[in-house]
C-alpha cells in the first residue's frame, strides 16, 4: 500500500522547507521528499548577506540547517535521497513514485529548484572532480594558493568568484560578453578585488590536461582568436535549469522548462502548486523562495478545505 499523506512537498530547499513548516502549522499531515540532502542550492552558497535579519550575513549551510530544524520542530517529516520520478493524478489523489517508494497525497507543492547548466564542451565531463567543479563552496579548498577560472557573468559566478579569493591565489572570471549580468554591488566588489582578473568577450571551448585539468582554451567571440589559459581548476557558473520532466502533462512550462503558475502559485492541475526557483519568475533568491513556500502552503490549505466540502 502506498504511504498516504494529506500533502507532499517535493524538494527540500528554502521554498520546500517553508511550505512544509506552514503546512504543519496549519495542522496538515505533510511529508517532504528531497532527492539529496535538505537545503537546496542555497546550501552551497558560501555567504548569504541579503536575507533579512542577518546583517552580518550567514553561510548558506547554516541558514538552511536552521530552516530544516525549524520545520522539523513543527513535526515535518522529511525523507532525504527520495528522488521523485513520476507524479500522476486520479480521482483527486496524486500518486508520487520515487526510485524506492510510492506515496499518495491530496495535494502537492513542487519546489525542486534548479541544477547547474553544463557548457557541453570537450573535456568538461572528463575533468569533473579532476579540476572542474560546479560548486566553489564544496571544492574551493582543493585549490588553496592555486589559480582558478570561473565561467559566467551572473550573480553566482561573481559571488562565488569573490568567495574563492579567500582561498586561492588568483581568480580569472571569464565572461562571453563585455558586460556582467550580476547585481551592481557584486560587480563593484569584484572589480576592486586585486585577486580577480576579468577576461571579457571570451568563451571556453575546451578543457584540457592529462589526469587533471591543466588549461582552458578560450575563444574570443569578436574575432575567433584562441588562447590557452593555464589554471589548476575551473568553476562553471553558466546558469541553471529546472527538471520538471517527472510532472509530465500536469503542468505548463515556459521555453526553458520553468513551471508556469498563476499569482497564487497554482499550476494548470488543481491541487498541484509550484514554489521557488523551479517556477517561471523574475527574481530567484532565498527570500523570494520563502515567500513562495508560504503562499503555496496557504493555497494548498484552501484547496484541501474545498475538497472536504
Ligand atoms: P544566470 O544569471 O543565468 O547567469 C549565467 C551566466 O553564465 C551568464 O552570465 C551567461 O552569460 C553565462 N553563460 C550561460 N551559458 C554560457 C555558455 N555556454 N558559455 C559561457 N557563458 C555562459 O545564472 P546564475 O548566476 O547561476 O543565477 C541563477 C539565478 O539565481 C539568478 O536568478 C540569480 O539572480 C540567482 N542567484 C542570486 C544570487 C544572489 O542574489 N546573491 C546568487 C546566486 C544566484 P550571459 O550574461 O551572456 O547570458
Amino acid at each position: 500500500m502506498p504511504a498516504f499523506h494529506e500533502a507532499i512537498v517535493i524538494g527540500g530547499g528554502p521554498a520546500g522547507l517553508t511550505a512544509g513548516l506552514y503546512l504543519m502549522r496549519a495542522g496538515i499531515d505533510t511529508l517532504l521528499l528531497e532527492k539529496a540532502i535538505t537545503g537546496g542550492a542555497a546550501i552551497n552558497t558560501y555567504h548569504i548577506e541579503n536575507y533579512p535579519g542577518f546583517p552580518e550575513g550567514i553561510s548558506g549551510k547554516e541558514l538552511m540547517d536552521r530552516f530544516s530544524a525549524h520545520a522539523k520542530s513543527f513535526g515535518l517529516k522529511i525523507e532525504e535521497f527520495a528522488n521523485v520520478e513520476k507524479v500522476s493524478l486520479k480521482n483527486d489523489i496524486f500518486t508520487i513514485k520515487s526510485e524506492k517508494n510510492t506515496y499518495e497525497a491530496k495535494g502537492i507543492i513542487v519546489a525542486t529548484g534548479t541544477q547547474p547548466v553544463k557548457l557541453g564542451i570537450p573535456g568538461e565531463d572528463r575533468f569533473i572532480g579532476r579540476g572542474v567543479s560546479f560548486c566553489a563552496t564544496c571544492d574551493g579548498m582543493f585549490f588553496r594558493n592555486l589559480d582558478v577560472a570561473v565561467i559566467g557573468g551572473g550573480d553566482a559566478a561573481i559571488e562565488e568568484g569573490l568567495s574563492l579569493t579567500n582561498i586561492v591565489k588568483k581568480v580569472y572570471i571569464i565572461h562571453r560578453r563585455d558586460k556582467l549580468r550580476a547585481q551592481k554591488i557584486l560587480q563593484e566588489r569584484a572589480f576592486k578585488n586585486p585577486k580577480i582578473e576579468f577576461l571579457f568577450n571570451k568563451r571556453p571551448i575546451e578543457f584540457a590536461g592529462k589526469d587533471q585539468i591543466e588549461y582552458v582554451v578560450l575563444e574570443d567571440v569578436r574575432d575567433s582568436s584562441k588562447i590557452k589559459l593555464i589554471v589548476d581548476g575551473v568553476f562553471v557558473y553558466a546558469g541553471s535549469t529546472p527538471d520538471t520532466s517527472f510532472l509530465g502533462e500536469l503542468i505548463d512550462k515556459d521555453e526553458k522548462g520553468f513551471i508556469i503558475t498563476d499569482e497564487n502559485l497554482a499550476t494548470k492541475t488543481k491541487g498541484l502548486f509550484a514554489a521557488g526557483d523551479v517556477r517561471k519568475k523574475r527574481l530567484r533568491q532565498v527570500s523570494t523562495a520563502v515567500g513562495d513556500g508560504a503562499l503555496a502552503a496557504y493555497e494548498l490549505e484552501r484547496y484541501l478545505l474545498e475538497l472536504k466540502k
